[in-house]
């Protein structure tokens, strides 16, 4: 079984700074970390090899310090990693972004001379949030998909991932090659061992550039030039609300304060 677990780079922080001129996030002086559905996703994809075999590649597009998140991939229970990496890819939106990767994906499987069995993504990135590179990557390669998957089982060569859905989950079955989005399982990441921190520190990554993928890459679907996406303006909303802390001696005391609070708003009789 060959799986593929697309990752993705991005600041440790909930307050995420935009450049008023460029419109993108300012990540100098941010500590990165990977993103916490694709750790999930990872953690899924070792479980399924360690009942099945095969091998778990994680692939990212980013820039070369994004290695520092492959490498972490890799201490985590990956055997490859694969980054995509070139200027020309610099300013992409989820469009250009899926595609580039869906072409990084064919020239792996070229190389390799066969397919992967399973992709996985996260459901969102944390700081994009746009959830659309899984659908977009799924739509590029011509392979089905299945979203907000929570679980998966791998039972007479079918896949079946429980979908999340607003009124609880469906299974839903699909044969390979194919493409899913993970959200939060029911099971931690596991920690990587110091071992396994030394020896990723030390493994060789592939590095995927336009050049590699010349043969088939459309230039004008990557980078700034074929994002359809622009971004016009960038606004950080005001927090004009006022936040009052209640903390009385008890939880009674506590209950109670509130209510006389929200009485003498009249939200409510007291
Ligand atoms: C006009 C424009 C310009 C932009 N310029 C820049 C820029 O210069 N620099 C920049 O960093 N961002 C830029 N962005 C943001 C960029 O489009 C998104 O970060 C990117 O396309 C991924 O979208 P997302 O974060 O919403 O991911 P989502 O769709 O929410 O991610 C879902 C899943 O897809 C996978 N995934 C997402 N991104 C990657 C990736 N890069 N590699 C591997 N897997 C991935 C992961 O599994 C992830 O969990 C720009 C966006 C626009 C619209």
């Amino acid at each position: 079984m060959n799986i593929l677990v697309c990752i993705k780079q991005v600041p440790d922080t909930t307050e995420i700074k935009i450049d008023p001129e460029k419109h993108t996030l300012i990540r100098d002086g941010v500590p990165s970390i990977v993103n916490t559905f694709d750790t999930y996703a990872l953690e899924m994809a070792c479980r399924l090899k360690e009942e099945t075999g095969g091998t778990v590649t994680v692939m990212t597009m980013g820039l070369p310090q994004a290695k520092k998140a492959l490498k972490s991939c890799l201490a985590a229970g990956a055997d490859q990693a694969v980054l995509i990496s070139d200027r020309p890819f610099g300013g992409s939106d989820t469009l250009a972004t899926s595609y580039i990767i869906s072409q990084a994906v064919a020239c792996v499987e070229k190389e390799k001379g066969s397919v992967f069995d399973l992709i996985l993504c996260g459901k969102q990135a944390i700081d994009g949030d746009t959830a659309q590179v899984g659908p977009g990557l799924s739509e590029h390669l011509g392979r089905p998909l299945i979203t907000y998957v929570s679980e998966l089982k791998y039972e007479e060569a079918e896949f079946q991932g429980k979908r999340e859905n607003d009124d609880g989950y469906d299974w839903i079955g699909v044969k390979g090659p194919c493409v899913m989005t993970v959200v939060k399982t029911a099971y931690e990441p596991r920690y990587p061992t110091l071992k396994a921190k030394i020896e990723a520190e030390w493994a060789q990554i592939q590095t995927i550039t336009a050049e590699s993928m010349k043969e088939t890459l459309d230039l004008s679907k990557c980078g700034l030039k074929g994002s359809p996406t622009k971004v016009v303006r960038t606004t950080t909303p005001e927090n004009k609300v006022k936040c009052i802390y209640i903390k009385e001696a008890s939880p009674a005391l506590s209950a109670g304060k509130l209510a006389d609070i929200l009485a003498q708003k009249k939200v409510m009789g007291r």
